[in-house]
């Protein structure tokens, strides 16, 4: 927090009301510290307040009959630590927060400053969109929530001036859901050029129900919904994984940054794609 030479006041409210409240009034010139490593990596010499919500009871890994609650304090390890997670969706979704970056990054990285944050390179977005996320935001009075494709469409600039994110819901799926996720990285600890997470439905070899996300296209994660029509209600085989590649190749929307061409971009996708259904062929029965 050292690089935040113009830091007046840190708050730990008591309650989602009072670090609202406090946001609220700050005129801009305060922020809620998740995990911190955004706000001091791109320090803003604007901020004046630090909103911590470690008094909020935030950190928590829970499940009901339908849904694992994450709450939004707990870091990415946190999460892919939580016993429930060991199991969920065969340990995919688990396997794929702990090749996200370092270990001292994922002991540091929120969930909700993730998702509050809205990096284009975010590993932890596409996930979420696959998995069909809720977003679950506080104003104070209310909890409300959203399904992670709605809540992208806000303007998050505006949203985040009156209301905090606290937690995130991931449905439970049975077994006849599969999930499979990949990160394009130069190196271990580099930050993705292109991810993608994919979650499949397969009942008796037929693709039931589909989503797939792509990110770090540079743009924004986005659902593949193109990709998510063809693959519906066919057959899933070595040859259909195939074709899926090529069509990938053809239709994802990816773009050139100053790390990869879009040609690059369209070829990894492709192969990514094609190597995640595989994979499924392999854990059907
Ligand atoms: C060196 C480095 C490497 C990284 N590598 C990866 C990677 O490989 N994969 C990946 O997915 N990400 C990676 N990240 C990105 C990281 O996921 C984001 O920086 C993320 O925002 C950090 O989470 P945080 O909890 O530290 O957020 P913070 O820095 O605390 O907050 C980020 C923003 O979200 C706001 N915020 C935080 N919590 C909340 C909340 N509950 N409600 C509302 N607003 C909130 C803050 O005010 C701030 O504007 C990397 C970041 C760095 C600095």
């Amino acid at each position: 927090m050292l690089k935040l030479k113009n830091v007046k006041s840190c708050f730990t409210p008591n309650s989602i009301q009072e670090a609202v409240d406090i946001l609220k009034k700050s005129d801009g010139k305060a922020v809620i510290v998740g995990g911190g490593l955004d706000i001091t990596v791109f320090p803003n010499p604007t901020i004046e307040q630090l909103i911590f919500l470690n008094k909020l009871g935030l950190t928590y890994i829970r499940e009901d009959d339908e849904n694992i609650k994450i709450g939004a304090t707990s870091t990415i390890t946190d999460v892919a630590k939580a016993p429930v997670m060991q199991n969920y969706l065969k340990g995919k979704v688990k396997i794929a927060l702990t090749e996200l970056a370092s270990e001292l990054l994922r002991n540091q990285i929120t969930m909700g400053g993730s998702i509050a944050r809205h990096h284009f390179y975010s590993d932890i977005l596409p996930a979420l969109y696959a998995l069909r996320a809720k977003i679950m935001v506080s104003g104070g009075e209310f909890v409300e929530e959203f399904f992670i494709d709605d809540f992208y469409r806000n303007d998050l600039k505006v949203l985040m001036e009156s209301c905090i994110v606290v937690g995130v819901h991931l449905n439970k799926y049975d077994d006849s859901f599969q999930f499979g996720s990949k990160r394009f990285v130069r190196n271990a600890t580099d930050i993705a050029l292109l991810n993608m997470a994919i979650l499949a439905q397969i009942e008796e070899d037929i693709i039931k129900d589909i989503s797939i996300s792509v990110g770090s296209r540079p743009g924004p994660a986005y659902r593949f919904e193109q990709g998510e029509a063809f693959l519906r209600g066919k057959k899933l085989t070595k040859v259909l994984a195939e074709d899926f590649g090529l069509f990938t190749k053809s239709n994802v929307d990816v773009a050139k940054d100053m790390h990869l061409s879009r040609e690059y971009r369209q070829h990894i996708a492709g192969i990514y794609t094609k190597e995640i259904l595989l994979d499924f062929i392999g854990g059907v029965g």
